[in-house]
């Protein structure tokens, strides 16, 4: 009989990983004595990332029985920017900006409180599959598995050591800069999505998000570039963020200047083998906007309705996987927004085409809204065009 240290490893405490460990307690009390999630940072551990709750990401926290209770800000209205066209929408929220650091922190000390494992400080170093199971080396030692979820975020560990594949991955820059508590996006709840990049070869846009960090209003500015046509040159990313930076009054001498990727989904990629789940970013998701906070809790329910139905069944090749993913009602989501990135980004080599997109944007919108309203942060009505410009 095969010796097992335990049935699931979980590989990374961020949303995915905690998220399916937290709804697989859900499901059945007695998971919290199966599982164990490996996380190589210690909490509260630093992400890049700008915090930016969607109503998907609140949903599906709401349904957990959990409600953000972190210092966070509420943005009410969502500006979008292109050259002569000025957009808003407005939620209820439509974001709600918490501090990543602390957020994730938040969720691994509510799993705990459900008895659930989570070692900190402790690495996958390499892994190993077989008939019977999961061998993971870790800076710890040797774990076997029934079955491994690999949670661990767009430079994945674990599709590394198995050759998943490289996938597609966009580029962020970000930096964080003090702001006055009184500045018109805290004061009224506005954040920034300003997408006149795009006529400097950037396939996404520039950000501004209000926040509160250790206390401190700052704005979290930053850039996205998708990269979701391969094909096209290089370009200078740091030096277009510091252009926009520029009229804000910014210098990005003055701050340090972090990157991160986010893997986006490849819809021929499976997301799963034998005895293997991927979640969240190992898996990948939205190529349009960068959301991913969102995903990252979805996978985690889908990992856990898998991983149930394999514990009852004693199958563990997790065949219906990428079915159920393409089921969830949040992740469905995913095959619309590469559609959307397709027109945003396809379109570049039209410029035409891409300033007639956003001239009908508000019609555009309306008609997703109407096709999708489960899936709008933000009543579609409420899309204006802004008369007075933009700060
Ligand atoms: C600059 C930037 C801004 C963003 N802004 C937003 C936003 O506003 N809203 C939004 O929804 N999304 C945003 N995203 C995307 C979002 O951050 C990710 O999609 C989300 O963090 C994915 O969660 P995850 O759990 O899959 O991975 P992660 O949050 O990356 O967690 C993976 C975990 O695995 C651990 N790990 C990695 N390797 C190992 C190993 N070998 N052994 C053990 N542990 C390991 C890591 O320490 C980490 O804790 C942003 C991303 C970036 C880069």
């Amino acid at each position: 009989m095969t010796y097992y240290d335990v049935d699931v490893l979980i590989v990374g405490g961020g949303p995915a990983g905690l998220s399916t460990a937290w709804h697989l307690v859900r499901q059945d009390a007695r998971w919290a004595e199966r599982m164990i999630v490996l996380e190589k940072a210690h909490y509260p551990r630093q992400k890049l990332c700008g915090g930016g709750l969607t109503p998907l990401a609140l949903d599906i926290l709401h349904n957990l029985g959990l409600e953000v209770t972190l210092p966070h800000v509420s943005v009410y209205e969502l500006r979008l920017r292109y050259r002569r066209h000025h957009y808003a929408l407005r939620g209820r929220p439509a974001i709600q900006v918490v501090d990543r650091a602390l957020f994730d922190a938040w969720l691994a000390e509510k799993a705990r409180s459900q008895g659930v494992q989570i070692q900190e400080g402790v690495v996958l170093t390499g892994v190993e599959i077989d008939e019977q199971g999961v061998t993971a080396h870790t800076s710890q030692g040797l774990l076997r598995a029934r079955a491994l979820v690999a949670a661990d975020g767009s430079n994945s560990a674990v599709r590394r050591f198995l050759k998943w594949g490289r996938g597609h991955k966009a580029r962020l820059l970000e930096v964080r800069t003090g702001v006055e508590p009184d500045h018109p996006y805290f004061r009224e709840g506005i954040a920034l999505f300003d997408w006149d990049v795009l006529d400097m070869g950037v396939q996404g846009y520039y950000w501004d998000f209000p926040s509160w960090v250790d206390g401190s209003a700052m704005m979290n500015r930053g850039i996205f570039d998708s990269q979701f046509l391969s094909r096209r040159p290089p370009i200078p990313l740091p030096q277009i963020l510091a252009q926009m930076l520029a009229p804000r009054g910014v210098s990005l001498e003055d701050y340090p200047l972090q990157g991160h990727p986010i893997h986006w989904l490849d819809p021929g990629m499976p997301p799963a083998r034998p005895r293997v789940l991927l979640a969240g970013d190992a898996a990948g998701v939205d190529p349009l906007l960068g959301e991913g906070i969102s995903f990252a809790l979805a996978y985690g329910r889908v990992a856990a309705q898998t991983l149930n139905a394999a514990w009852a069944t004693d199958d563990w090749q997790f065949r219906d996987y990428g079915e159920r993913v393409r089921q969830d009602p949040c992740l469905r989501q995913l095959w619309p927004r590469r559609l959307g990135a397709r027109l945003a980004f396809g379109s570049l080599r039209w410029p035409g085409v891409t300033r007639g997109l956003w001239r009908i944007a508000p019609q555009l919108f309306s008609l997703m809204a109407w096709m999708r309203p489960q899936y709008f942060p933000v009543t579609p009505r409420r899309m204006f065009k802004l008369h007075e410009g933009i700060p």
